[in-house]
């Protein structure tokens, strides 16, 4: 265990990651997995789900008044959705960059979206965009009791605390 475990778990944030239907159906799901799991982040939930219309709205509500939205929920819950919440110090932040651009075709090669998705009404991912943004997507698509907390062994590696 960590000596200063406490200042470490302090470190760690999460946030809401999900492979949105046309990542789910065009067989994208270890691909982008991989590359939080290579990162270094650790996963503490996943779950596949339809969400209703409805709960695409309460997800998006940020964006309700954009000529997109409609659309955008009809397509959210069109089908199976891979649900994960991704662990690590900064993930907020570098799961964005590791995502890429909100348009694929600003986003850079390397990310997720430069690499793999080509228009932004199709751009396969969705991560948090802030913390306050990660605890209420986290809340809203996980139970407490879903949250799996463990102690990973590349921890001491990744970050070297003892
Ligand atoms: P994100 O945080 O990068 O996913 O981007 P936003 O929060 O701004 O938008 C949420 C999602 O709405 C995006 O991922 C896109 O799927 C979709 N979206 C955003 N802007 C547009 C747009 O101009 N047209 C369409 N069709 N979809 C959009
Ligand atoms: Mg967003």
């Amino acid at each position: 265990m960590f000596q200063d475990q406490e200042a470490h778990a302090a470190e760690l944030e999460r946030t809401f990651i999900a492979i949105k239907p046309d990542g789910v159906q065009r067989g994208l799901i270890a691909e982008i997995i991989s590359r939080f799991e290579r990162k270094g982040y650790k996963l503490v939930a996943i779950k596949l789900i339809v969400p209703s219309k409805e709960f695409a709205q309460t997800h998006y509500h940020d964006l309700k008044d954009r000529p997109f939205f409609n659309g955008l929920c009809d397509f959210l819950s069109s089908g199976p959705v891979l649900a994960m919440v991704w662990e690590g110090e900064g993930v907020i932040k570098y799961g964005r960059k590791l995502i890429g651009t909100t348009d694929p075709q600003k986003s850079e090669p390397g990310t997720i979206r430069g690499d793999l998705a080509v228009v932004v009404g199709r751009n396969i991912i969705h991560g948090s965009d802030g913390p306050e943004t990660a605890r209420n997507e986290i809340a809203l698509w996980f139970e407490p009791s879903e949250l799996v907390s463990y102690a990973s062994n590349a921890e001491k590696w990744l970050y070297g605390v003892n």
